[in-house]
């Protein structure tokens, strides 16, 4: 897959996410690419983690969560952070025609969900996003479910800062914010991390981020990041959008809100997608990806059980 590098608007800050409560965040850090690299130094605590790993998750699914095992052994768990049913209304996809949205028979809205995704790979646990957090995110609650206990997860891959894929990586208390995943590296694309400092309502972010500091791992496009994770060029959503592949599975983030929808009118953004050509292009390009090489698709905002081919 061609990887490309996106010049980063400035103005990228729209009313519609600032109204949906979705502000953004900035701190100048340099890192090089060398930071991505594992270090591979807690061999006591991994071994911990893979005798923990010896239960499959599958073994103790529950009605917000899915495992599938992938095909290097490595299984990806799909856990809904929202609680209840989601359907995301009509008005969120403002370029859709009252014919083409009547069409879909869903006058309640388009199933979909707030979800975030748990790999154990090598016998460490990585989460794709951290969710809601405090928002009325559930996640804690079902990685207990799960047998998983925040301090086994060793690495945080995020797709992009909106509020609902970050909170989650933090608690509040009187002291202010602390980390939920206390020996996890956080890892965001340069892209990302870039576009959100160089925007004005960036509060939320920046505080989130400030408390990985310490842990903060920044990769670029093209990026294998530990665990044969590969790290692609989706923008369009927001500046740095990234999908993750691992083997035979693509974590597309929010490369669609409405899949009912969208599955079948890639055309069709979001109120949410903040630069919509780029996220019109993105959107058939990956979806065009998966198609050709079969993939099965997690996505942050799919409809229960989190998993599409
Ligand atoms: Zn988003
Ligand atoms: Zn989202």
């Amino acid at each position: 897959m061609k990887i490309n590098f996106f010049k980063v608007p400035m103005a990228l800050c729209i009313t519609g996410l600032l109204s949906a409560g979705i502000f953004c965040s900035c701190e100048k850090q340099n890192a090089t690419k060398d930071s991505v690299k594992d270090s591979g130094s807690q061999a006591v605590s991994e071994s911990a983690v893979a005798e923990n790993a010896a239960a499959p998750a599958a073994e103790k699914q529950t009605d917000a969560t899915k495992t599938i095992t992938l095909s290097d052994g490595s299984s990806i768990t799909w856990i809904q952070d929202n609680m209840g049913e989601k359907l995301n209304p009509r008005d969120l996809f403002s370029d859709a025609s009252d014919s083409l949205y009547n069409s879909l028979n869903l006058p309640n809205g388009i199933p979909a969900s707030v979800s975030t995704y748990l790999l154990n790979a090598d016998g460490e646990y990585v989460l794709f996003d951290a969710g809601l957090g405090a928002f009325g995110g559930q996640m804690l609650a079902h990685l207990n479910e799960l047998g998983v206990n925040p301090d086994d997860v060793k690495k945080v891959y995020l797709t992009h800062l909106h509020v609902d894929h970050i909170n989650g990586l933090v608690s509040k208390t009187d002291a202010g914010f602390e980390k939920v995943f206390k020996n996890a590296d956080v890892y965001v694309g340069q892209v990302e991390k870039d576009a959100w400092m160089n925007m004005e309502k960036n509060d939320l972010q920046k505080a989130i981020l400030g408390v990985y500091n310490d842990k903060l791992k920044l990769f670029a496009f093209g990026d294998t990041l530990p665990h044969n994770v590969i790290a692609l060029d989706a923008v369009g959503h927001t500046p740095g959008h990234t999908v993750f592949q691992k083997g035979e599975m693509l974590v597309i983030g929010d490369l669609m809100h409405g899949y009912a929808l969208q599955i079948d009118h890639p055309e069709i953004n979001s109120n949410y997608d903040m630069d919509k050509a780029k996220s019109i292009e993105s959107r058939k390009k990956i979806l065009a990806y998966a198609k050709e090489h079969n993939l099965t698709m997690a996505g942050m905002h799919l409809p229960p059980p989190g998993f599409v081919k």
